[in-house]
């Protein structure tokens, strides 16, 4: 399999190659179709499997039609901790090398000031800890009725930090008819749950 068999944009393709990978892993050539044919999925995958581009990558694609708008991010990515966020917004600084899209970080310990800056231009591509974007809900400096794609990253790790009764929320407050894209290195029955009530006919894919 070749990645350019499936289905990215030449702009993408481009930063793959710049990053010198020679073809998908297998995470990848299973989840990026599906990503870019808008399905919801379930990926059920480690670190270290190339997880990360396989939503950065097509996400990357999808957006580069249309424009962000002031404090309505167009995607929403949540992770367990700001260590992962910070590596999946370098993820994005790293693919996206020939798009202009507008990337923020949302994560405890930054001035909520300049969070705000942030969210007043407009993120194509939001990045964020749950209880740091719950904080910018209730404040009233964030919409979230315009995120397209929602991804839940590492979701067996946000079980295990309490962060469920947030995810809840959070997927209550993205427009029901978004992209649901959910990874998880395992499946206990309560992410199983969580999967049944906020994914609709989502394709698994596990490697
Ligand atoms: P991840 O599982 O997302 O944490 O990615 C693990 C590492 O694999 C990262 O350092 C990536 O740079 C690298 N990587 C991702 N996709 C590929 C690929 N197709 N070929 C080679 N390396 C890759």
């Amino acid at each position: 399999m070749a990645f350019t068999e499936l289905g990215l944009s030449p702009k993408v393709l481009s930063a793959v190659e710049a990053a010198g990978y020679k073809e998908p892993t297998p995470i990848q050539a299973e989840a990026i179709p599906h990503v870019l044919s808008r399905r919801d999925l379930i990926g059920i995958a480690q670190t270290g499997t190339g997880k990360t581009a396989s939503f950065v990558l097509p996400m990357l694609s999808l957006l580069e039609k249309g424009r962000a708008r002031a404090r309505m991010p167009r995607t929403l990515i949540l992770e367990p901790t700001r260590e992962l966020a910070a590596q999946v917004e370098q993820n994005f600084t790293i693919y996206g090398q020939n798009h202009k899209l507008t990337v923020a970080l949302l994560i405890g310990g930054v001035s909520f000031s300049e969070q705000d800056k942030k969210l007043d231009r407009g993120a194509d591509v939001l990045i964020a800890t749950p209880g740091r974007l719950l904080d910018h809900v209730e404040r009233g400096k964030l919409l979230l009725t315009g995120v397209d794609i929602l991804v839940i990253d590492e979701a067996d790790r946000m079980l295990d930090m309490g962060f469920i009764p947030d995810i809840e929320r959070i997927c209550r407050l993205v427009p029901f008819t978004r992209q649901t894209l959910f990874f998880s290195a395992t499946m206990p029955p309560e992410i199983e749950k969580l999967t049944g009530q906020f994914l609709q006919n989502p394709v698994q894919v596990q490697v």
